[in-house]
């Protein structure tokens, strides 16, 4: 598909025609954090420079709390009431290639089990990317360490470049290109396409070269002295698997009020000590060693062995928000070192 050029001053007028036909999701700047909200237009959007957003897409399909079902008791039957479809289209503009990765994974969470999560997949099957390259990594980013999708992106309708006084995009989908069709686009030249590759040049220099994680991890030790000192320092406090965009895990609780309730689900982390407490009062990831290990093993060895893909995009959230330091890198480092040596 041709790759095409919209100038800066003709961007506010292309998020206009996408804001009368679809939802658009974009980063905002909240409480002095980038977070994706819908926008009305581009002068609510924070992208201007945007280092990497706080806040995955995660929320955007599968939102911390979302009711199930309400249901009404009468006598001894009961009334089941489906929660109301979201009915628009969506576009969420200025995804990064991480959080479009993680959608891949998601899906193939969601696609594993049955019954199949129609809420997930028909906010998937309703949403249209348009993402952002991203040309400032921040410190703890490492997309490149566990995949290409950052040249290669993956999940995205188009993809946009920022060169200064205009943004390239390359329609990645049929869709892509009838999203592009509703701004004043040009056909990209040999100078567009050439500082196109500048830029990406210039952020592949500041970002880490591809690893074996995806062999290196099926070795990876189960009683390494790492997971010790993890559990020394770790907080369980969840921030990790809050923010990111790979995790999944959810509680289902009821709300009950006489005679009508809700059935919801709400996040969950297996960082908490009660993710695996049974009803018999035996929990199987007792301390923050199991749970520890349990992250970093479900993000990159089970999910290798289930899917054969990582768990991990390399967003690098869980390191900057740890409030104790723990990096995930430092520990792929470690438990490496004796893989290779085995
Ligand atoms: S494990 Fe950490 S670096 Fe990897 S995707 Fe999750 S938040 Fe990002
Ligand atoms: S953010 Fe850090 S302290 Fe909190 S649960 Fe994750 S690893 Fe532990």
């Amino acid at each position: 598909m041709e790759a095409k050029v919209i100038l800066k001053q003709d961007l506010a007028a292309w998020i206009d025609a996408l804001v009368k036909q679809y939802e658009v999701i974009a980063p905002v700047t909240e409480d002095g954090v980038v977070v994706f909200r819908p926008v009305s237009g581009l002068s609510e959007m924070a992208i201007e420079g945007m280092v990497g957003p706080a806040k995955s897409l995660r929320e955007h399909f599968t939102p911390p709390t979302e009711t199930l079902f309400d249901y009404k008791l009468e006598d001894l039957s009961a009334e089941v009431i489906p929660p109301e479809n979201e009915e628009r289209h969506r576009v969420i503009f200025g995804a990064r290639a991480c959080d479009a990765a993680a959608l891949l994974y998601v899906d193939a969470v969601y696609s594993n089990v049955e019954p199949i999560d129609t809420a997930y997949f028909m906010r998937r099957e309703k949403t249209y990317l348009v993402g952002l390259f991203c040309d400032k990594p921040a410190w703890s980013c490492f997309c490149t360490e566990v995949g290409d999708f950052l040249t290669n992106p993956v999940a995205m309708d188009v993809y946009l470049t920022d060169l200064g006084n205009r943004y390239y995009a390359e329609p990645l989908t049929p869709k892509g290109e009838e999203l592009i069709g509703l701004g004043n686009f040009r056909p990209a030249d040999e100078n567009d396409k050439a500082a196109n590759e500048e830029i990406r040049r210039k952020a592949l220099e500041r970002l880490p070269k591809r690893a074996e994680h995806e062999t290196a991890c099926l070795s990876y030790d189960w009683d390494h002295p790492v997971w010790i000192e993890l559990a020394k320092k770790c907080l369980s406090c969840g921030a990790c698997a809050f923010l990111c965009p790979t995790c999944h895990c959810f509680d289902i609780q009821e709300h009950p009020k006489l005679k009508k309730g809700s059935r919801y689900r709400c996040w969950d982390t297996c960082q908490f000590e009660k993710f695996t407490l049974m009803a018999s009062g035996h929990n199987p990831r007792e301390t923050r060693k199991e749970r520890t290990r349990q992250r970093v093993f479900h993000k990159f060895k089970y999910s290798q062995e289930r899917y054969c893909m990582l768990g991990c995009v390399g967003c690098g959230r869980c390191i900057a928000a740890c409030p104790v330091n723990i990096d995930i890198r430092k520990v792929l480092e470690e438990l490496e070192k004796t893989a290779v040596a085995k």
